[in-house]
């Protein structure tokens, strides 16, 4: 597949500006703005969208589902505290745009999504990119059992319950990030893996996401 890929004076201009934004609604993490400012967020745009690739909105990326907003991704990619090297397991691909953060972040990613025609454009355009994280498809909601324990977990779709199965995959101090509610909103809720069944459990602000849909899920 030919792909056009250009990122000319005014994307990286409209990034800039969204990293300000972000810093100015509270993002902190000086290396999660600086990742925010690396990734072409328009590259997971159709080229006739390209001027909303840097507004703070999720916008439609096809099959239902949604590229998250901006500051969504920068808020959970701080929440998960990546350092070099973690084992970090994503549920919920999408356009692969939080991937790329993640492995901007050092993070060695696993990541699975549901839907094919979505797994097949990620599976071409982050190699493209030269992004490599290992990809799955399939029902995330059982995490992927085969490659745990997972430093971090982190989901990004809004889910029903924590499963059971997730937690069972994190390793021990490991943490997880899920959006967890109704279909119309959802908490963000931290887990810490203190021992074998001790968890911490935080409770965050409120975001909108896509449902989880699986197995242990909607
Ligand atoms: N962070 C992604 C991005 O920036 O593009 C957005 C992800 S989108 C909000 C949520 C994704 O989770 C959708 O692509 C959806 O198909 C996927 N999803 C929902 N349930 C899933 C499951 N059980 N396993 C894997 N992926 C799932």
């Amino acid at each position: 597949m030919a792909y056009k890929f250009v990122d000319n004076y005014r994307e990286k201009g409209a990034r800039k500006q969204l990293v300000n934004n972000l810093e100015k609604r509270g993002i902190a993490d000086k290396r999660v703005l600086q990742a925010i400012g690396k990734v072409p967020r328009h590259f997971f745009f159709d080229e006739t969208f390209w001027n909303q690739a840097y507004r703070d909105i999720a916008f439609p990326i096809g099959d239902g589902q949604t590229i998250s907003q901006p500051y969504t991704v920068a808020y959970q990619s701080e929440l998960l505290h990546v350092s070099k090297g973690d084992k970090v397991l994503e549920i919920g691909t999408g356009s692969g745009y939080q991937t790329c953060i993640l492995l901007e972040l050092g993070a060695q990613v696993f990541t699975i999504e549901r839907q094919e025609s979505l797994y097949q454009r990620t599976i071409q355009v982050l190699p493209y990119m030269g992004y490599q994280p290992h990809f799955f498809l399939g029902d995330g909601s059982k995490g992927i059992p085969e490659h745990a324990p997972y430093d971090k977990i982190i989901v990004t779709a809004g889910a029903p319950f924590v499963p059971e199965l997730m937690l069972k995959q994190l390793r021990y101090g490991g943490l997880l990030v899920i959006p967890v509610g109704d279909e119309k909103s959802q908490k963000m809720v931290t887990i810490l893996r203190v021992g074998e069944n001790d968890f911490e459990r935080i409770e965050l602000d409120t975001f909108r996401f896509v449902p989880l849909v699986g197995d242990q899920a909607w």
